[in-house]
């Protein structure tokens, strides 16, 4: 399960957690979530650019 950091605010997608707010239930890996995924907080588009914290 990794974290990953949205280059452009404080938001973290935690693998663990997923983010049910969104709608992604525990587990959710990141590389399974849309492609249209977008930043909860602000906006940023493009997967790619989130930072990798944590993998084990
Ligand atoms: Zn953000």
């Amino acid at each position: 399960m990794a974290v990953l950091e949205c280059p452009g605010c404080q938001y973290r997608y935690d693998e663990a957690q997923g983010d049910a707010h969104e709608g992604y239930p525990p587990g959710t890996l990141f590389e399974s979530l849309p492609e249209e995924f977008t930043c909860p907080d602000c906006g940023v588009r493009y997967k790619e650019e989130f930072q990798k914290l944590v993998s084990d």
